[in-house]
């Protein structure tokens, strides 16, 4: 595997494989890699001619500086597991690779994703996703982008982006890997001790019991039940809502027909979580 810290290196490398008509899939991520991470390397791998992986921390995505300082930092071992799966690139960028000295900040006019969900309880987040997922497309220029399910919202802010920008990339969106139990694979987990691990499963039991609860009609007695269950199990809930699966309109009512999607975002003691599962 090829280990690049230059944009300028990496963007004349990416266009040497392009004129060996090599296409190119990128795969960005902030680390700390797990299964999940190595699932969408493996899906770039059976369809593009170039994986290449991105790891930066990005500061100005964490709204809360005790979560980017506590983030966990495995370098060593994501590279070694990039090289068993066949990455061929791994992009390691300096700050100021990305944000570079002198340059305006952009404000990426996200709408209404900006408005809900993870967007309310991280002010400022996906501008921060914004501004270096835009600054790697320009870079890499991938033919697709492989982005998890597990960060729904994501997935539709990078869609935004990419419409904003006219970037050309295609964009799959690969399911959430989980562990046996059913606990979405997180970066985070990392940080959970053995009882914290083990209560974190109810974060996917809940979405699971929505799941099999749900009834035509108000949605708010399965959402206030889920709060109630992950609240007396010690959570601190930021929220459970039930959503339009396409464009994350929160429902309060379900007509049998839409289809629709769960998600939680909730805290064991400082380590925030997130999941979701679509429900029909
Ligand atoms: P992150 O390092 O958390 O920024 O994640 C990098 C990419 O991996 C994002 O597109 C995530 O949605 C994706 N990802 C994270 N966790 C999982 C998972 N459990 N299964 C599949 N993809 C994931």
């Amino acid at each position: 595997m090829i280990l690049l810290k230059s944009a300028k290196e990496l963007a004349e490398f990416i266009q040497q494989a392009r004129s060996n008509k090599r296409s190119i899939g990128f795969v960005p991520t902030m680390g700390a890699l797990h299964k999940g991470h190595l699932s969408l390397i493996d899906r770039s791998r059976l369809q593009t001619g170039l994986t290449v992986c991105s790891i930066f921390v990005n500061p100005t995505q964490f709204n809360n500086p005790e979560d980017f300082k506590k983030y966990p930092v495995t370098i060593e071992t994501d590279i070694d597991m990039l090289e068993e799966h066949g990455c061929d690139l791994l992009f390691l960028p300096r700050v100021d690779e990305i944000y570079i000295p002198g340059t305006e900040t952009i404000h990426y006019d996200l709408g209404y994703l900006e408005t809900v969900l993870e967007a309310a309880y991280r002010p400022g987040h996906f501008q921060g996703v914004c501004q270096v997922v835009d600054r790697l497309l320009q870079i890499v220029d991938p033919d697709i982008l492989y982005l998890g399910q597990k960060d729904l919202q994501q997935c539709m802010v990078i869609k935004k982006l990419t419409e904003l920008k006219r970037f050309q990339t295609n964009l799959i969106i690969c399911p959430t890997l989980r562990e046996v139990d059913g606990l979405a694979m997180s970066s985070r987990n990392k940080r959970l001790n053995e009882v914290e691990r083990n209560t974190a499963v109810l974060i996917y039991e809940t979405l699971l019991k929505i799941k099999h609860a749900l009834r035509t009609g108000s949605l708010q007695e399965l959402k206030q039940n889920a709060i109630n269950n992950l609240t007396g199990e010690g959570f601190k809930v930021d929220y459970v809502e039930i959503a339009d699966a396409d464009t994350l309109e929160l429902q309060t009512e379900w007509d049998g027909k839409k289809n629709i999607v769960a998600l939680i975002a909730a805290y064991i003691n400082d380590v925030r979580l997130i999941d979701n599962m679509l429900l029909n």
